[in-house]
């Protein structure tokens, strides 16, 4: 918690609120961007222009995975093209990028023709293009005599990696290839065998294998892996990739299968080719039957009878990209009947019984114009990036933040480098790595200041912490902090308290601390710039209905050291009240679930010094609820005597809220699976604990059931027998 303090929210914050003009300038940065009607020598003139720059960016995308322009970038010229070849078809040549898929695979390797071409995908950003795509092709199946009969539609992540086909003979893999230009690729079969999820012969499941069997699908790099990958590329002074997805690339087309084996390269598979001997009638059986034969299927994918429902998960999507661990850029909808599939067939270089469904980019290069530094409310001196605006993941990013020194210098992040930015969803922005082959020479490391930059004291690191603080307790930035933190909405949630409100209250010495919250009067707002009569008393309203706030929230609120939600509301049931929790030792604190001798250090710490003392004093004489009622005994609920686990993400839940509902229906809520656990609730991207449990025995239920349980509408479920 503390790692992240201060800056990266501002980071977001940033984004949300300004210009949107970031990604066409990046656009302008690297060509020279002319419209169509009114370009220098016309539209024919352009649509040259247009292919030349985009054959130059496939070639450095497919063949080189080192690309120079950001997808965004790259897409604008496709589709400005598109436009134009629409308007004035003569145009079109048959060697334009409209009309062919990806690009001419590498000589440095075998070529292999794949037996059914592997095509690309149209796009359709947003909903309306989407329902444009299906009127498209209810129009075309009504001409082909199938108006009228249900569509369903499987929605599929689109894995942003590297297509491959793999071809199995009676069950055993026999050659692995890349797409290249859809007609041949390259032939890196060592390569493929060397990544675990590739099963090398077909589990006997599926039954008697096809003869022979196209299996398509992406291999891609996890998120995790390749950020630890470019900064380890980066500490020994080699180029880093620009994105997971060159990366997988980069990694799966290795004249040494020894070099793709060290890489965590994974994959999902998603369609098979062309097959002899396997009969199914849907997408949906394809995909069942891939899993059956042992190959990972993404367990997002979902059938929809629907298209508003259709638009609605890619939506969702677009929202919780940030919680799984690999990049997604869309959502791939396809047409689940292969008949239907066959009669609509494909237009130029894509299939029209698909379309992907793009997501804003969560990532983009721009130029680190400064490193500067924060001080968080506990003292730590985070430091963050001063971004050349850029859009990314749907706004526009100008901060980002950079943790703490160490990875600042693993990752060898220096001022005036073109780094990658990454942002999904509310996760915040994010320097990746720095393009170190895009240096000039004239780039700066960062020094740590050795003093704060707020209150000026010497920086201290303590023994075996990465962070750097002030140790100065009245340092003003940390005061500023804390207040913000105090007012904050999992705290005492004052309405009409952001950040700014704070700084100015401080600015202009109306409080120092939190307590001096609870002496200010409407008549002291009035005079102040940006108050007038409603905005003073609704701010003093909301002060005043934080006095109501639960004594577990004003332990949180109080911004102690490892101190979060789920910890406070254990420290109250063990120190129901202000006295008790003066009064408490370590020893007393660390019967609280979840508090070890760290935490229970941190608390008696922060609880001795005198400044605190007396500002929880005046927190209790001016009316806050420094009391709560424990109940005698366990609590009664329908989790009396369970402890339950929850992993993934659920819809419904934080992980927090998860946590609260479990203790207040009586059960206790624990992080690993043990002979203890009573059952696993299982969300989204679970991880290895929902596995673990099944071995174990240990019931495993999603998160309705989960609901069910705590409403108590169903019993706890139980055991089986291993
Ligand atoms: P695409 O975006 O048109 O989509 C087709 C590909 O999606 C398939 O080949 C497959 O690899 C992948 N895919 C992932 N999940 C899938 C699923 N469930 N079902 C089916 N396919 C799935 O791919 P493309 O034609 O390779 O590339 C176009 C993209 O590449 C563009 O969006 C562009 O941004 C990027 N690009 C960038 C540059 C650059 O210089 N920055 C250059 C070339 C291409």
């Amino acid at each position: 918690m503390s790692n992240g303090e201060g800056t990266g929210k501002k980071g977001a914050d940033a984004g949300r609120s300004a210009g949107k003009g970031a990604a066409k300038d990046a656009g302008r940065a690297t060509a020279p961007r002319r419209g169509a009607a009114g370009a220098k020598g016309g539209p024919g003139a352009r649509a040259e222009e247009l292919r030349a720059l985009i054959r130059d960016a496939s070639h450095r995308y497919y063949v080189m995975d080192d690309p120079t322009v950001d997808d965004a970038v790259y897409d604008g010229w496709v589709r400005e093209l598109e436009s134009i070849e629409a308007e004035y078809p003569d145009l079109v040549t048959s060697d334009s990028p409209t009309q062919r898929v990806g690009a001419q695979p590498s000589e440095r390797f075998a070529s292999h023709r794949h037996v059914q071409a592997m095509l690309s995908l149209a796009n359709a950003r947003g909903d309306e293009e989407l329902h444009d795509w299906n009127r498209r092709l209810e129009a075309v199946l009504e001409q082909e005599g199938m108006g009228g009969q249900p569509v369903h539609y499987v929605v599929e992540p689109k894995i942003d990696g590297l297509a491959v086909s793999l071809t199995y003979e009676e069950g055993h893999l026999v050659v692995g290839a890349t797409r290249g230009d859809g007609e041949v690729g390259e032939d890196v079969t060592s390569n493929i065998r060397t990544i675990k999820a590739v099963p090398l012969v077909m589990r006997p499941e599926v039954g008697t294998p096809p003869a022979r069997v196209e299996v398509r699908g992406e291999v891609y790099l996890p998120l995790e892996a390749f950020a630890q990958f470019n900064e380890a590329r980066a500490a020994e002074g080699q180029p880093t990739f620009a994105n997971p997805r060159n990366a997988a690339a980069g990694s799966l087309r290795q004249l040494d299968p020894r070099l793709t084996a060290e890489r965590p390269l994974s994959a999902w598979f998603y369609a098979v080719g062309a097959s002899d001997g396997l009969a199914a009638t849907s997408q949906h059986a394809v995909l069942e039957w891939l899993r059956a034969a042992g190959f990972p299927v993404n367990p997002l994918i979902a059938v929809y009878e629907h298209i508003d429902d259709v638009a609605a998960a890619c939506e969702g999507w677009e929202k919780r990209r940030g919680e799984i661990d690999y990049d997604i850029d869309g959502a791939v909808v396809k047409v689940d009947s292969l008949e239907m599939q066959r009669r609509l067939g494909a237009v130029a270089r894509a299939p029209r019984w698909a379309i992907a469904y793009k997501f804003a980019p969560t990532t983009a290069t721009t130029l680190l114009r400064d490193i500067r530094v924060n001080v968080g409310r506990t003292g730590a001196i985070v430091p963050w990036a001063e971004l050349a605006p850029v859009h990314v993941g749907g706004v526009t990013v100008e901060r980002a933040t950079l943790h703490n020194q160490d990875d600042l210098a693993r990752k060898d992040l220096r001022i005036g480098d073109t780094v990658i930015v990454q942002r999904a969803g509310d996760v915040i922005p994010q320097v990746v790595s720095a393009l170190t082959q895009r240096r000039s020479g004239d780039e700066r490391p960062f020094e740590m200041p050795v003093d704060c930059p707020a209150c000026g004291t010497a920086l201290v690191r303590p023994d075996g912490e990465v962070i750097w603080r002030c140790p100065n307790r009245s340092c003003p930035a940390q005061l500023v902090e804390s207040v913000i933190h105090f007012a904050s909405r999992g705290c005492m949630d004052i309405e009409g308290l952001g950040e700014k409100t704070v700084q100015k209250l401080f600015d202009v010495g109306l409080i120092a601390n939190v307590a001096d919250l609870y002496d200010i009067t409407a008549d002291q707002l009035i005079p102040l710039e940006g108050f007038k009569d409603q905005s003073a008393a609704n701010l003093i309203g909301g002060i005043e209905a934080s006095k109501q706030r639960p004594w577990p929230r004003i332990i949180n609120a109080l911004g102690i050291r490892h101190v979060g939600e789920v910890t406070a509301d254990a420290i109250a049931l063990v120190a129901p009240g202000l006295d008790a929790l003066l009064d408490a030792s370590a020893d007393d604190l660390a019967r609280a679930d979840g508090v070890g001798p760290v935490v229970a250090e941190a608390v008696t710490e922060f609880l001795s010094a005198d400044d605190n003392r007396a500002m929880l004093d005046r927190l209790r004489v001016a009316g806050l609820t420094m009391e709560m009622d424990v109940p005698d005994g366990p609590i009664v609920g329908p989790l009396t005597g369970c402890t339950v686990v929850v992993t993934g993400a659920l819809q419904g839940f934080t992980r927090d809220e998860a946590k609260r509902a479990i203790i207040a229906a009586g059960g206790k809520s624990t992080d690993s699976v043990s002979r203890k656990t009573t059952f696993v609730v299982v969300g989204a991207d679970p991880g290895s604990k929902a596995e673990k449990a099944e071995k174990a025995g240990v019931p495993v239920v999603d998160e309705m059931t989960f609901a069910a349980v705590l409403a108590g509408g169903q019993p706890v479920p139980a055991r089986t027998v291993v």
